[in-house]
Parts: C-alpha cells; sequence; structure tokens
C-alpha cells in the first residue's frame, strides 16, 4: 500500500489567512483543493509538503457570479458545481462540457477548476512510484537530472492533462492571482509556460483565486473536442478547443484552435485562421484546418499511448469538433 508522509493540515477561512500560512512555511506548505490529483502525487514521493493549506473553506475562493460582462468562478468551485451551473450553462456551455469530461463523477464532485487549472504536468516517467522512478535512476522533473523522453534533453517535457484550459484559452479567461503582495490579473494565454517542472507563470506561494471570463459575443460558437483511452475515468490523450465567430453573413470573422495534452502548456495553432476567416464554415475549410493543426502537432512520448497515433487523431477531432460547429 502506497502511504502518505506526516504533514500538518491548516484549514483557513480566508485568502489573507492562507497567503499567511503558504509564505510562512516556504517551500515546505502547498496548497490543496479537491486533492484529486495532489494526494496521488503525494503517495508517489513527488511532493512531501510539511504543511498543506486547505483552499475548501477560503470564502473569496468559492461562488460562481454572472454580471452583462462576465461570468466569475471561485477557484474552489467543484467542476461538477462548473458543469452544472444554469448561468455557465446558458452563457459558456463548452467550458461546462470540458468540467463534464474531467475524470469520472466522484472525483468531478471534490475535484476543482482552480485545482484543474493549475494541474501538475504528467509523464509516463513521472506519475510513478518512488520505488519505480528510482530504478531508472529519477529525471528532470523530480531528483534526477536526464529526461526519458528527450534523450539528451535538458528541458522537461511533461504533458499538460488539463481538461478546462484550452476552452478557457478561446474564451479569453482572465485569472485572479492573489499573493502576500497583492492581488494580478494574468489573461490565461500568459499563465502557462514551456516549462514542464512548472508551466505555471505564478509562484508557489502564489494562489489562483478566480476565473473571470468575458461573455463571448453573439454568433461565437466554441467547441471542445476530448482523446482518451476509457471514457469513464482518463486524463487527455489530447484535448482541443475550437472558437469560431460568424458575422451576419454566416461567414467566420475570428477563428482560434487551442490544443494541449501533448506538450507542457496549451497551444494555440497558428495559421490556421488563414483558411478560415473570410469564408463559409463548410467541407473544405473543416479539411485544411484539420490538415494544418496536423502538420503543426508533433507529440512527443510523454505518455504511454503511440505518439503517431495521437498525431493521427489530431485531425479527427478537429472534423469533429468544427462539424459539430457547423451543425449548430
Ligand atoms: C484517476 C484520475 C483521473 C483524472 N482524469 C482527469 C481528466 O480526465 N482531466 C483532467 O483535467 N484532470 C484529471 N484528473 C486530475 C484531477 O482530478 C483534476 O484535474 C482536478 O480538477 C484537480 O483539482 P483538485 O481540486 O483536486 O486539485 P488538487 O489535487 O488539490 O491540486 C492540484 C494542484 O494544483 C494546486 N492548486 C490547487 N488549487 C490551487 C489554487 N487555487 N491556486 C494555486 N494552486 C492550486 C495544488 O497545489 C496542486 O499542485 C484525474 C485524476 C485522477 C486521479
Ligand atoms: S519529460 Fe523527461 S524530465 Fe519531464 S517528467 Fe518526463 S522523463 Fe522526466
Amino acid at each position: 500500500m502506497l502511504r502518505l508522509h506526516p504533514y500538518e493540515y491548516h484549514m483557513p477561512a480566508a485568502l489573507d489567512e492562507a497567503l499567511s500560512l503558504l509564505s510562512d512555511h516556504g517551500d515546505d506548505a502547498m496548497p490543496i483543493a479537491g486533492g484529486t490529483d495532489l494526494v496521488p502525487n503525494m503517495k508517489h514521493g513527488l511532493f512531501t509538503p510539511g504543511h498543506l493549506v486547505a483552499l475548501s473553506r477560503v470564502r473569496e475562493m468559492r461562488g460562481i457570479t454572472s454580471s452583462p460582462a462576465e461570468i466569475r468562478i471561485g477557484a474552489a468551485e467543484t467542476l461538477t458545481s462548473v458543469a452544472t451551473h444554469p448561468e455557465v450553462l446558458a452563457a459558456v456551455p463548452s467550458l461546462a462540457r470540458a468540467a463534464e469530461l474531467v475524470s469520472g463523477p466522484q472525483l468531478r464532485r471534490v475535484g476543482t477548476i482552480g485545482g484543474n487549472v493549475c494541474l501538475d504536468t504528467r509523464c509516463a516517467y513521472y506519475n510513478q512510484t518512488k520505488f519505480w522512478r528510482k530504478a531508472l535512476g529519477y529525471c528532470l522533473k523530480k531528483d534526477g537530472d536526464v529526461c526519458h523522453v528527450v534523450k539528451g534533453g535538458t528541458r522537461c517535457v511533461a504533458a499538460h492533462s488539463a481538461d478546462t484550459p484550452p476552452v478557457l484559452s478561446v474564451l479569453d479567461a482572465v485569472l485572479e492571482v492573489a499573493s502576500p503582495d497583492g492581488k494580478r490579473e494574468v489573461p490565461i494565454r500568459r499563465f502557462f509556460t514551456s516549462d514542464g517542472i512548472w508551466n505555471r507563470s505564478i509562484g508557489r506561494s502564489e494562489l489562483l483565486v478566480a476565473i473571470r471570463i468575458p461573455r463571448p459575443p453573439d454568433g461565437t460558437r466554441i467547441a471542445f473536442q476530448k482523446l482518451r483511452p476509457r471514457q469513464a475515468i482518463d486524463f487527455p490523450l489530447a484535448n482541443l478547443a475550437v472558437r469560431v465567430g460568424l458575422d451576419d453573413d454566416g461567414r467566420v470573422s475570428d477563428f482560434r484552435l487551442v490544443i494541449s495534452g501533448m506538450g507542457s502548456y496549451p497551444r494555440r495553432v497558428g495559421r490556421v485562421e488563414d483558411a478560415a476567416v473570410g469564408n463559409r464554415l463548410g467541407p473544405s475549410v473543416i479539411e485544411a484546418v484539420a490538415e494544418q493543426a496536423f502538420r503543426q502537432c508533433h507529440p512527443l512520448a510523454n505518455i504511454t499511448i503511440d505518439p503517431e497515433w495521437r498525431r493521427a487523431m489530431v485531425p479527427v477531432l478537429v472534423r469533429r469538433a468544427l462539424n459539430e460547429i457547423a451543425a449548430a
């Protein structure tokens, strides 16, 4: 049986208290939301904090509210609450859909949207027991000095494996981040970095407080697609979100495609808008976008499933998403 190391569990009720605890204990403290990812990782010895700062009672991180301009989701809201909230379903149904496709029902009831956005990257050589990793000589992301995915590589390329960030990216979400020095806003496109060891542009004692989503203009359609071995539970092997804006004439005026599950961050696929903008969303446009996405995506062997098959599935996911939008 995998056991947890001893630690102290703190349950602050306010944001400033949570931030003080994180700052006081420095590298020996970590925030915990639902714990659905952090606890298994602790059992694998990937993190061994002496202090866990629970976020579930922090009032500033709770609640889903809306205004004519935006929807605000507290970081400690569960994925189930995001997936079923009437305002989210009405204004940004694609986000509800992505939240609904995370993991399985039990984990969605405790796992939070904040934990999903701040999810640690994953790798076939990292999400293993300490015994397993030791036998291989560890790796750059934890305890070692080599990468087993890119031989001779000096950077970790573990996979960003969360489902809501691609949709939040095409929605231009803004993240409210707090540290002991104050609050700041980070557009989601600047939140993720290409460093697989720590792929967030926030410090380890900073907290994601809430996510603000501007209401998309009329005529905007968004679709989310996810590839996984078992529909009931698994992490994504690849996922993507497409945003299409249509003008009054039914022609594409805005087009964005964000793909994740391959490298260390959700990536906006370039040049696809050239094929789409100004045209109607018909079979030739869909095929051109699918082909362009295939050319630009090169999955690595950071997940156990064959990278070539994952690459071959990219245009399939793109076609599914665009056909869904075209049929809406
Ligand atoms: C079997 C299994 C299947 C899964 N399948 C999927 C899947 O299909 N798709 C998917 O996206 N995820 C999946 N997950 C991962 C996880 O369940 C979800 O991503 C979930 O949303 C994580 O949220 P949490 O609240 O449990 O995060 P936690 O585990 O509590 O935290 C995750 C990380 O984020 C940090 N953190 C949490 N909240 C904050 C905050 N507000 N500010 C700063 N840092 C914070 C924690 O310190 C930790 O490093 C799966 C997990 C398991 C065990
Ligand atoms: S990509 Fe390389 S360094 Fe990163 S977790 Fe995997 S094996 Fe380790």
